[in-house]
């Protein structure tokens, strides 16, 4: 009994190392690393290992005082053994369980300590990333290395390191006082126990074989049968039915062979390991009294239990490598682009007035390898011009305002930023000079004044400042009817705003940070027409006195320019002002226009 206690865990653990070994090797787990991540918290942890050790002594020790507490209560002057073993046991228990409450506490508490710094770290590293990486990297995965992947190591640095020492001490422990209160039953069992795993291992493997084998003859005469069936009219026409039972037979006896096998090896296993037990029992009866039985049972038990808990820790902790290699993964990953400045990208053009050059720009996003966005795309917007970009959707407009922002970095060709390549200069310059106002701005879930000055780094910002930008942008009026005005929450994605509404307040974020390079989408999506009005006019007042790149969509937008380019298929098609590309015979920008005001409408774009 107490052999097969012991011996379901242990062949767990058995079984388990042996399938994770391989994965192990496979992986290279730093797990230097892996436990370095909780090197602030080394003092803590050591305080609470050593609280640790006290519980796990005392619960060592408590089955040795059951025992006498036992063995003293069937003698009959025992009683005083009784009762001061019941008090050493209740000290004992007390000590213990205070040791256990201080060490749960320090543990979960490194624990809670290591899982936010972690957490920092993990989202700094996210957020530095180049936009490129996030086309191919799903959010859902992100924010699981944030939050599942993240407890995963909060557990197996803390609560895990704190069990399996636990549970190594427990099995230690109890087998020196096992050895201390009877040496030979102890040590028949530490020979017992291997043996009866070592016999259930070997039976395992045979019978794996065996059971093979058997499945393997059984099909064989299932073929048979089947084929037998199912052909009936030939066999009857040949007249083959003894043919094919005799067939079948030997198919069956081959299939009876292997389970006659199979059936003496599970007699033999039985036989053997209930001798072994028989034995084991045997010798715990003639050896020991009442009280050190059941010490030794709970002895063993404790053992028994060990193990399973270090089995099931061996899968969490395998959960953590997996975890902590996809958190150094992301740790360690530098961006392609960097996010801020570093010393490749250092340059700041305090003389930059707007004037921007593309020159043979080719690009090809990362994640579509195969398909070339832009081709050699040649312009320039010369200080305080307007340069309005046209043409069928999917054409590129927008990804030209992408690596105007360097979200990606073309694949050959160079922007410059006056006379400087855009590679040069240092990111968070480009962020305070070069502003992008989305078709579909996102807004985030705090206060307008929050998101009105969310790019900016300053603190001394005042509300007069705040405002004139929401003036400029036709939001001020609307802002100023909410209860609370430029603290009223917008909700998540500024669900709270019409959608009119969040684009104005999109235009006086940009406004606010003055850049000297605008880039404007106008939003095609339906707006009802006061808004539409409105926003129209923020936009336009927006662009007055600014170098301006517009993904136009309409009509007015465009004749204000002082160029149109015209964009299809990633290359530039045409290129004028808009009375020059009107004029033009058969020009895509003219037949652009045309067919949108047949239709009635001021949108020159194709969807
Ligand atoms: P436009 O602004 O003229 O409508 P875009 O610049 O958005 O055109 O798109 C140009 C091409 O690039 C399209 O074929 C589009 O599908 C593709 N594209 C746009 N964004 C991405 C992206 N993040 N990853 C892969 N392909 C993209």
């Amino acid at each position: 009994f107490i052999g097969v206690i012991l011996m379901i865990p242990y062949l767990k653990l058995i079984k388990l190392l042996e399938q994770q070994k391989s994965s192990v090797q496979k992986k290279k787990v730093d797990l230097k690393r892996l436990f370095s991540l909780a090197k602030s918290e080394r003092l803590l942890m050591s305080v609470a290992i050593v609280f640790l050790l006290i519980s796990t002594i005392t619960q060592v020790v408590q089955p040795y005082f059951f025992g006498k507490i036992i063995d003293g209560a069937i003698t009959s002057d025992g009683m005083s053994v009784v009762n001061r073993n019941v008090i050493i046991l209740f000290i004992v228990n007390c000590v213990g369980a205070a040791a256990s409450a201080i060490r749960s506490w320090l543990f979960e508490l490194s624990g809670q300590r290591l899982v936010c710094r972690l957490r920092q770290s993990i989202l700094d590293s996210i957020v530095k990333q180049e936009v490129g990486f996030f086309d191919d990297t799903r959010t859902g995965e992100l924010t699981n290395r944030l939050s599942s992947d993240t407890q995963v190591l909060q557990n197996a640095v803390t609560v895990n390191i704190s069990m399996l020492v636990r549970f190594l001490l427990q099995i230690i422990g109890s087998l020196v006082v096992m050895f201390y209160l009877e040496v030979t039953l102890t040590l028949v069992l530490m020979v017992v126990v291997p043996l009866i795993i070592l016999i259930a291992k070997l039976y395992g493997s045979i019978v794996q074989k065996l059971r093979k084998q058997f499945q393997d003859e059984l099909a064989a005469a299932g073929t048979t049968a089947e084929e037998s069936i199912s052909n009936i009219r030939t066999v009857r026409i040949f007249g083959a039915e003894n043919r094919i039972s005799n067939h079948y037979s030997d198919n069956l006896l081959k299939s009876y062979g292997v389970g006659k096998k199979l059936a003496w090896n599970s007699g033999a296993f039985m036989g053997l390991v209930s001798f072994l037990t028989a034995g084991g029992i045997a010798i715990v009866l003639w050896k020991l009294t009442t009280g050190l039985f059941t010490s030794f049972l709970m002895y063993m038990l404790q053992v028994a239990l060990a193990f399973a808990f270090l089995a099931s820790l061996f899968t969490d902790f395998m959960q953590a490598v997996g975890a902590s290699e996809r958190i150094f993964d992301l740790l360690d990953r530098q961006p392609k682009i960097p996010a801020t400045s570093n010393s490749q990208s250092c340059i700041k053009p305090m003389d930059f007035d707007g004037h921007v050059r593309l020159e043979k720009v080719c690009f090809t996003y990362p994640t579509r390898s195969d398909q070339r966005v832009l081709h050699d795309i040649t312009f320039e917007i010369k200080s305080g011009q307007k340069i309005a970009l046209v043409g069928p959707s999917g054409g590129g407009k927008s990804t030209i305002a992408s690596l105007l922002e360097r979200f990606y970095d073309p694949d050959s060709g160079t922007i410059y930023f006056g006379s400087n390549p855009l590679k040069s200069i240092d990111p968070k310059w480009l962020r305070e000079n070069v502003s992008f106002v989305n078709q579909e701005p996102s807004l985030f879930a705090c206060s307008i004044r929050d998101n009105i000055t969310f790019g900016l780094d300053r603190i001394d910002i005042t509300l007069d400042e705040i405002q004139e930008a929401a003036k400029q942008a036709n939001a001020h009026d609307f802002i100023e009817k909410f209860e609370n005005k430029y603290d009223t929450l917008v909700g998540e994605r500024g669900v709270r705003l019409s959608g009119g509404q969040r684009q104005r307040i999109a235009i006086a974020r940009a406004l606010l940070m003055s850049p000297k390079l605008l880039l404007l989408d106008e939003a095609t999506s339906a707006l009802d027409a006061e808004s539409e009005h409105l926003v129209q006019e923020a936009i336009e007042r927006a662009m007055i006195d600014r170098t301006v790149l517009v993904i136009a969509h309409r009509l007015s937008t465009v004749r204000n320019s002082n160029s149109v380019i015209v964009i299809d298929h990633g290359t530039i098609v045409e290129q004028g002002t808009h009375d020059f590309l009107i004029s033009k015979d058969d020009g895509i920008y003219k037949k652009l226009v045309l067919r949108q005001l047949m239709a009635g409408n001021d949108s020159i774009t194709t969807d």
